[in-house]
């Protein structure tokens, strides 16, 4: 049994499938000029063949998941078309009488080793295209039947050192049942996207790639952190009813789907979900949600070799706006930087990410990129309840810039006359602590305020949200975090505007007392949380969470305070315990 960071809910059994575990030993073996020929054609064949594959594989992709998200493939098929490769190859064959996948092999190398001392982080970023497509060029060339996941017949468990939110979102459901990874935090966007597509996954496993071999039958079970490798009959056992325990509460909690988000002495609040791409709006519709209280756009620059365009984030956008009416959609502008790396824009690696050149600041930097988002944003508010929030503001000035903008934005509108919703409201999320100690003089910019706890937590206490050497410090219950909340709820409402949080915090029960209690009036969770929290509102009394509150601030660590909430959680919703 392994122990790491739960990352999403649930349970999965299956068997492990190992990515980047597919090493070659290509030896150096020689062949006669007769042979020349027939080498020429197998490199050929296998050229062929690795097209095919990839085209099917991006065919599948687009089905599933958007034209969009395949379109990373075409930096691989480019590869494969690239003549000066293909004609290097030949030469060397011809020159050197070797095996064409030993002379395939270190022209790879060859151009890997080119295209890494190039001071431009987009090519950099091409050597996994290059090595990627080698890899497969190799297994065809060897005759080996290429792993890939899409080839297996069964959903896999992927063990991984690492996944990037672009990988994750590349594992499409169909044949992932759950991931589980060496390293990460339980709010990286990695662990975001798992849950977004409902896959349970453990992350900050340290050595799982060491110890689980490919075809191993795992558990994962992604509520408690735990994997069992290869288990015994009786664990076996226990795991399979556990499952199906788990899925049946679900079933019930979809009961909920058409009632208000309640308190039992009447006290409404609003519960919305927060999603990553357009598809999962109508896994929305199904779970009962009162809208989408964060959308992050930045996923439509992931993945692509090109920047989306106005038209094209129009139309996404409208399509949100439309299927939600007549609840509302709170679009976040663009917050690329941190783990969220998109090459196209052209932000280098830098030593802080998190610390960095991402978010807001890069949308002011780059206004010509900022400003088509906002027009599309804008735009599609005619079709439906649109609202906007800036990421990662850290004080007025930026704010202010940001609304000028916007300004700037509407005034072009309106003179070519294309209509928008001129009372659309606009918020800024409260993510860093600056802005949550200034909120006061920040309420009077916005509609709104979205708190960000997935930065918040990781700014105010120093920890990096996706190291899993920390994770035991990350405590959204730390004192210095429930003061800074307290504080932006007060003071919003101390100047007549609402606050939700659209961080990891709000989807988790037992904080979601302490929150009610704090007079929090917007959730925004992950969809699969909204029955849950949807559930814990709907158990519970206003007053008692106010005076949970009260107590919880008084104790003196996060560690108490944890136990605090979730020991009120086990007697207002004991069936919520074990299945969140
Ligand atoms: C947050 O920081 O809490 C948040 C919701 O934004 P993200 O997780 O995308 O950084
Ligand atoms: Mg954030």
């Amino acid at each position: 049994m392994l122990k790491g960071i739960a990352a999403a809910p649930g349970i999965s059994i299956g068997k492990a499938f190992l990515l980047d575990s597919q090493e070659f030993v290509i030896q150096k073996k020689e062949v006669s000029e007769a042979e020349l020929s027939n080498e020429i054609a197998r490199f050929e064949s296998a050229l062929i063949k690795t097209r095919q594959e990839i085209v099917e594989i991006q065919k599948k992709i687009a089905e599933e998941m958007g034209a969009d998200h395949a379109e990373i493939f075409n930096a691989h098929l480019l590869v494969l078309e690239d003549r000066m490769l293909i004609e290097e190859v030949i030469v060397h064959l011809k020159k050197e009488k070797l095996s064409v996948e030993y002379i395939f092999m270190n022209v790879l190398k060859k151009y890997m080793n080119v295209f890494s001392k190039i001071d431009d982080e987009y090519l950099k970023e091409r050597i996994v295209d290059i090595g990627d497509v080698g890899k497969r060029v190799l297994k065809n060339l060897l005759g080996k039947q290429f792993e890939s996941i899409e080839a297996q017949e069964e959903p896999v468990i992927i063990v991984a050192y690492n996944l990037s939110p672009s990988d994750t979102v590349t594992l499409h459901k169909k044949n992932v049942m759950g991931f589980i990874t060496d390293v990460g935090g339980r709010t990286s966007h990695t662990a975001i996207i798992a849950r977004a597509l409902e896959m349970p996954a453990i992350v900050g496993l340290e050595d799982a790639t060491k110890k689980i071999k490919n075809e191993d039958l795992l558990i994962v079970d992604g509520s408690e952190g735990v994997v069992f490798i290869n288990p015994e009959k009786q664990t076996l056992k226990k795991y399979t009813e556990q499952k199906k325990k788990i899925d049946e509460f679900h079933k019930q909690l979809l009961k909920l789907r058409n009632l208000p988000s309640e308190t039992l002495d009447g006290r409404r609040i609003e519960l919305s979900a927060n999603i990553e791409f357009p598809e999962e709006i109508p896994s929305l519709l199904h779970y009962g949600c009162d809208g989408i209280g964060l959308y992050r756009t930045e996923y439509f620059y992931l993945n692509r070799t090109d920047v989306p365009g106005e038209e094209e984030q129009f139309k996404a956008y409208k399509y949100a706006a439309q299927k939600m009416k007549p609840h509302s959609v709170v679009i976040r502008t663009l917050d690329v930087g941190g783990d969220k790396l998109v090459s196209q824009l052209g932000i280098p690696k830098e030593m802080n990410p998190f610390l960095g050149w991402r978010a807001i600041r890069f949308c002011l930097a780059r206004p010509e990129i900022f400003k088509v988002q906002l027009r599309a944003i804008l735009r599609a508010s005619n079709y439906g309840k649109l609202k906007m929030m800036y990421p990662m503001i850290s004080g007025i000035e930026e704010l202010k810039e940001a609304n000028s903008l916007l300004k700037d934005v509407r005034l072009e509108l309106k003179k070519k006359k294309i209509g928008f919703d001129e009372n659309m409201e606009v918020g800024a999320m409260i993510e860093i602590p600056s802005a949550a100690m200034t909120c006061d003089v920040l309420a009077r910019e916005v509609n709104f305020f979205s708190i960000g706890t997935n930065d918040l937590i990781q700014y105010s206490l120093a920890v990096d949200r996706s190291n899993e050497k920390i994770a035991y410090l990350y405590e959204p219950a730390h004192p210095a975090v429930l003061r800074l909340i307290k504080n932006i709820i007060d003071v919003a409402h101390g100047n007549g505007i609402w606050v939700g949080m659209c961080g990891e915090m709000a989807g988790e029960p037992h904080f979601a007392l302490l929150l009610l209690g704090m007079g929090l009036d917007e959730f925004s969770v992950s969809p699969m949380s909204v029955p849950i929290i949807k559930n814990v509102i709907r158990s519970v009394r206003l007053d008692q969470m106010q005076e949970l509150a009260k107590e919880a601030l008084k104790l003196p660590s996060g560690k108490q305070i944890e136990e605090f909430t979730k020991r009120h959680l086990k007697e207002t919703t004991p069936s919520i315990v074990k299945t969140a």
